[in-house]
């Protein structure tokens, strides 16, 4: 069996083998864009090679990119221990082109590695394509030979969150196009929908592979004019394309989680490794660990704020095992992250340091509040007959440090949510203190961790609060 080590070089060798330059994953703070809260495709360090702003000495690429949505536009925080297939932290398997091959050349060997490299059965392999592309149905139906009942047309997506949607846009005008999805069937057994349908988002169907094609320059009228030189850009999941390789459903069962549960489980001391927690300890670590190693820190604002609430969720689980020690357990998660991540990213080896002092930093400060935060918010739902209101939001907050999405996601286990009145509310009430702070010539934010730490860290600018949307600074 292939471990996700292979399967991560088997891709990157593929397409060198098909005259594509190896390229390393870049940060997870977009050097390029203060716009964007984190690296959330393959295709973001290229963008202004796409654009054509930037030349580059070759016109393949391909790379196995690290990403995390959580916050931003992308928000994956929420699916996290709820699906097979979601991460905070992931890797994008990459190949992209820069007006260089396009749809048929694309199409063409991402089957060949599905298919004769990694010898995947094709009657389970579906793909979708954009409904009116019928030049991507032609090559997946005459040249790949796949059936018409296995390409499934998807129009645009109608903001339904799980909707396929096969229109892929960088912004409102620019670069844009059509894609092609494929997807594998993990077997009847499994509840779920063919993509399409309306139950697409169980996960007997997953989605492995996105193939963008840009194909269009979108002007600010709405038409599209073709591009001259025509792009690819595609991404695949390095866990959820190993679970399929590795003969086994969820992506918390291939190796690479398998390692991180197991830590977890014998720093936590629980036996049932199917916990939830442990899968979102497990997926933490990488997230936590990865945006301290790329210059992220926990703070109030921006990106700190994502990661100081992903800190403070994970912790909120080992709590929630009676697990949580004087001297901390997080932190204790980064060794068997280097087990299974330093041969790929040395620089998690070398930052380790940086890394466990920062996330101890965050939990010893945390833990002082977290038991009485989580008390108190027993009494207020034993109180309001099982629901909090915005004032009580605010105080679990500015009191226990226990921001609103932690506290919807304890009550999203109890069978309820957070009511909308009570977020709204909330942000009132953060705004009229922030007034106050502003008034009193004091920063709302900062961090409490230790200077020396900090002045090891590049500091990142992020300037996109409009990019934050639902999931950012509100739940
Ligand atoms: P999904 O519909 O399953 O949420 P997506 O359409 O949002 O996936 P893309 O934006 O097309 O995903 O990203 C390309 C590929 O990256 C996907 O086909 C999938 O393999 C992988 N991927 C996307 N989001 C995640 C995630 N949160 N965790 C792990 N892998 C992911
Ligand atoms: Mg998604
Ligand atoms: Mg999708
Ligand atoms: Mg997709």
């Amino acid at each position: 069996m292939k471990t996700t080590t292979e399967i991560r070089s088997d891709f990157l060798e593929f397409f060198r083998s098909k005259g594509h330059a190896v390229v390393p994953s870049s940060s997870l703070v977009p050097g390029n864009d203060p716009t964007l809260l984190f690296t959330n495709a393959g295709m973001v360090q290229f963008k202004d090679v796409f654009l054509g702003a930037e030349k580059r000495s070759y016109t393949r690429a391909t790379s196995s990119q690290r990403c995390v949505r959580a916050g931003g536009k992308h928000n994956d925080l929420d699916q996290v221990g709820y699906t097979a297939r979601h991460h905070t932290f992931f890797e994008m398997l990459g190949n992209f082109s820069f007006g260089d091959y396009f749809k048929k050349d694309a199409i063409v060997w991402a089957w060949e590695l599905l298919t004769e490299v990694w010898k995947l059965p094709k009657d389970k392999l579906l793909a979708t394509i954009y409904h009116t592309d019928d030049e991507a149905f032609e090559i997946w139906n005459k040249i790949v030979g796949l059936p018409p009942e296995r390409i499934i047309r998807i129009g645009d997506n109608k903001g339904a969150p799980f909707a396929s949607d096969n229109f892929w846009q960088m912004a409102d005008t620019g670069p844009c196009g059509p894609c092609t999805e494929i997807f594998y069937d993990h077997g009847a057994h499994i509840a779920g929908g063919p993509p399409g349908s309306p139950d697409e988002d169980g996960d007997r169907y997953i989605e492995i592979w996105n193939n963008v094609f840009m194909q269009f320059d979108r002007q600010a009228d709405g038409t599209l004019v073709p591009l001259p030189a025509p792009c690819v850009d595609t991404g695949m999941g390095l866990e959820r394309v190993s679970a399929v390789l590795q003969h086994v459903h969820s992506n918390y069962e291939i190796d690479l989680f398998q390692h991180l549960i197991k830590a977890a489980a014998a720093i936590t001391g629980t036996t049932d490794l199917e916990h939830k927690s442990l899968r979102v300890i497990a997926d933490h670590i990488r997230a936590c660990s990865f945006l301290i190693v790329d210059g992220v820190l926990p703070s109030n604002e921006g990106r700190g704020y994502v990661l100081r609430r992903i800190i403070r969720r994970a912790i909120r689980h080992f709590w929630k095992l009676g697990a949580l020690s004087s001297d901390g357990s997080f932190w204790r998660m980064v060794a068997p992250l280097i087990d299974v991540m330093g041969e790929a990213y040395p620089e998690l080896v070398q930052k380790r340091e940086l890394v466990e002092r920062a996330l101890k930093a965050e939990e010893a400060a945390f833990a002082q509040t977290l038991d009485a935060g989580m008390q108190r918010l027993e009494g207020y739902l034993a109180q309001g007959g099982g629901t909090i209101d915005g004032e009580q939001l605010f105080q679990l907050h500015d009191t226990y440090g226990c921001p609103p999405d932690l506290i919807a996601d304890i009550l999203r286990e109890k069978g309820t949510e957070l009511p909308p009145t009570a977020m709204a509310e909330y942000e009132r009430l953060m705004e009229q203190q922030r007034e106050r702070a502003r008034a009193a010539g004091k920063f709302a934010g900062g961090t409490a961790l230790p200077a020396d730490l900090i002045a090891q860290l590049k500091p990142t600018e992020f300037v996109g609060y409009e990019h934050l949307e639902a999931g950012g600074l509100e739940v």
